[in-house]
């Protein structure tokens, strides 16, 4: 039976008003058909800081499991969990054993209950699937002790990386001579650390850096420095300048692994760090930095070299020659594992860093990509799935320069969509926002008809929608009554729904912040290594407050995401511009089937009216903030938003 939720209707002044029953939310969806999956509405939740069932200060699987009425609640229909296969960082994304659950998550048992009690709500389970890299597990341990390992294969190994990208025989960078991102660093082999006090002297002229044992007195980290040095454990040191170009500092040095130069201490892009070519340092000779391939530069020893597009603790896989990476037996065993999760009911995969599995070229990544595709979709079809498994892929990068992944993926996350949102909304101007998000969509539809934009604020990688925002709630829940009313796949970061702030400057945590369920209660704090804003989670911004405010922001996410998920001219519509001459005034049309909403956000902070010629201003299906009609003028209050049926 099709209900029909008439939120708000033939009112002249009206405040948004969900009464949602003030626990969990309760049941918020219509059951999603085939035709409905596509632009259902999925939830990013990180699996241990969401909900902790048995007390560990971990969230768990079965904290999931047992808070599915607040995300049925949310209008989700699906959710998008951190990566939950055995790893040894807190967030996941170095996995070590691509087949088992994280004990610290819970059992493959409690994960087989999570699909099925989602499934029962109408909620899928996507699993976050790391094909880039893997952690530093039984795989890589044994592939670079092991000449004759059968995981050899698997990684971006040399003994002579220099001449080996050079020969082009390095697949993982299919063609290119330099990385887009990452570093070699050194594997195996003898002394290639050193503890003991040295001088280093950086000649950023000539790019050289000499080192010096010496008894000199040692200086601590120069904390205004414009060069930096990055050393074992101790990370970023600053150095001082002393004339010219040179800069220099002596201490006592305790490394592994050697060390890098960086001329910035906020990024890690190639250009602002800088290694060597795979050569260990002289004493008291200079020694020619390399900011292309910068791989780690070290003390002495012999060396086996793995490439990292990231952390040197997550070597990156290799899958060989892209057209045929399928063949490789490290793609062969990352589907074998895929295949465990899909057949046991997992309806989706989130694909993290995609542009960097083939070193960001687009055309080797997206071959690759629609290998890995089809082999999952295939098993996703093969075990009964519904449709086509949705697979949606992390191509961090401006759209014009991601469409192309589309020949891969079936959905990619539109970061273009946040940026340009926050930009028009701290602007104040709302009247080419449409026209900009149709431009995106545009740039898409050359390379796959029926591409699905995963539209987003936020995510677990950035600072929260909260910062971009002002921390202004108003703004907030302007922004999730946009995103619940754009046309594509909305998703929900975990807090964002809460108006959580959190910036990536003290740690990634902050950003990553446990879900605060009741006024009084704790939250789970261990995995985040106790990195947790308490004064942000005061009694109000838990969701037993915000559920029994009518305008709270998880008010207005909840009654935006009923709108969305019982009007289907808002889920699945054609997005249609509507020129409008005030320009903090955003309009559109979204129609399907016969049905057509009027869509209407006020971006700025004073009330703003606009004529609209043809379309019926009267019937509200959903409302945040203010607004009235009279005669064919529309009024909106600050930062309000109306949906009017047509
Ligand atoms: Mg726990």
């Amino acid at each position: 039976m099709k209900r029909i939720y008439i939120l708000l209707s033939l009112l002249v002044l009206a405040v948004c008003c969900d009464p949602v029953k003030p626990d969990e939310g309760g049941n918020n969806n219509q059951q999603p058909g085939s035709d409905g999956k596509l632009s259902d509405i999925t939830y990013q939740l990180n699996v241990y800081s969401f909900a902790d069932s048995d007390g560990d200060g971990w969230g768990d699987i079965k904290g999931i499991t047992q808070h599915l009425d607040y995300l049925d609640g949310l209008g989700a229909t699906a959710l998008w969990l951190s990566p939950v296969q055995t790893s040894t960082s807190y967030h996941g994304y170095d996995v070590i054993d691509y087949n088992s659950i994280n004990p610290r998550l819970g059992t493959e048992a409690d994960f087989k209950d999570l699909i099925d009690k989602a499934k029962e709500k109408g909620i899928d389970i996507y699993m976050d699937y790391v094909l880039n890299h893997s952690g530093r597990g039984e795989w890589f341990n044994s592939a670079i002790s092991d000449e004759n390992s059968p995981y050899r294969s698997f990684y971006v190994l040399s003994d002579n990386y220099t001449a080996d990208v050079a020969a082009g025989k390095v697949d993982n960078f299919a063609g290119a001579t330099s990385p887009g991102m990452g570093s070699w660093h050194t594997a195996a082999g003898g002394n290639i650390g050193y503890k003991g006090r040295l001088h280093f002297k950086l000649d950023w002229g000539k790019k050289t850096i000499t080192v010096t044992e010496t008894t000199a007195a040692a200086q601590s980290s120069n904390p205004s420095a414009s060069k930096w040095l990055w050393v074992g454990s101790t990370g970023l040191v600053g150095l001082y300048p002393t004339g010219g170009d040179i800069h220099e500092i002596t201490f006592d040095v305790d490394t592994d692994w050697g060390f890098l130069v960086r001329s910035s201490s906020t990024s890690w892009d190639n250009g602002t760090k800088w290694g060597g070519n795979g050569t260990s340092i002289t004493f008291g000779q200079p020694y020619t930095l390399n900011s292309s391939t910068a791989s780690d530069i070290t003390f002495g020893g012999s060396h086996i070299w793995y490439f990292a597009s990231f952390d040197a603790s997550m070597p990156d896989l290799n899958y060989g020659p892209y057209a045929k990476a399928s063949e490789s037996p490290a793609f062969k065993a990352l589907a074998a594992s895929a295949d465990k999760w899909i057949n046991m009911g997992v309806a989706g995969l989130r694909l993290d860093a995609v542009i960097w599995i083939y070193q960001n070229q687009a055309k080797a990544n997206a071959t690759f990509l629609k290998q890995w595709y089809d082999r999952c979709n295939g098993t996703y079809k093969a075990r009964g799935g519904e449709g086509d498994i949705y697979m949606v892929g992390e191509a961090w990068e401006e759209t014009s320069k991601i469409a192309s992944y589309y020949e891969g993926l079936p959905s990619l996350f539109n970061f273009s969509y946040w940026w340009t949102l926050k930009d028009r909304i701290n602007k104040n101007k709302g009247n080419d926002f449409a026209k900009t998000i149709l431009g995106f969509r545009n740039q898409y539809k050359p390379y796959r008809a029926g591409f699905i934009d995963a539209i987003k604020l936020s995510n677990h990688d950035e600072d929260r929608a909260g910062n971009d925002l002002g921390r202004d709630q108003a703004k907030e829940k302007l922004a999730g009554a946009v995103l619940l009313t754009s046309p594509g796949k909305p998703f929900i970061y975990q807090g964002e729904e809460l108006g959580y702030w959190g910036t990536k400057s003290k740690g990634d945590e902050y950003i990553r912040t446990p879900v605060k369920w009741t006024r009084t209660g704790s939250v789970p704090t261990v995995a985040l290594n106790g990195k947790v804003d308490h004064s942000m989670l005061t009694a109000d911004i838990s969701v037993e407050a915000q559920s029994e405010s009518e305008t709270s922001v998880l008010s207005v996410y909840r009654a935006f995401a009923k709108a969305r998920n019982t009007y289907k001219a808002l889920a699945l519509g054609e997005m249609t511009e509507v020129s409008c001459n005030t320009p903090a005034m955003a309009l559109w049309t979204m129609s399907h089937d016969g049905q057509t909403v009027l869509v209407a956000h006020n971006f700025g902070g004073a009330p703003v009216s606009a004529v609209v010629n043809g379309k019926k201003i009267t019937d509200a299906i959903v409302a945040n903030g203010t607004w009235s009609a009279s005669g064919i003028t529309l009024t909106l209050g600050p930062y309000s938003s109306v949906v009017l049926l047509q």
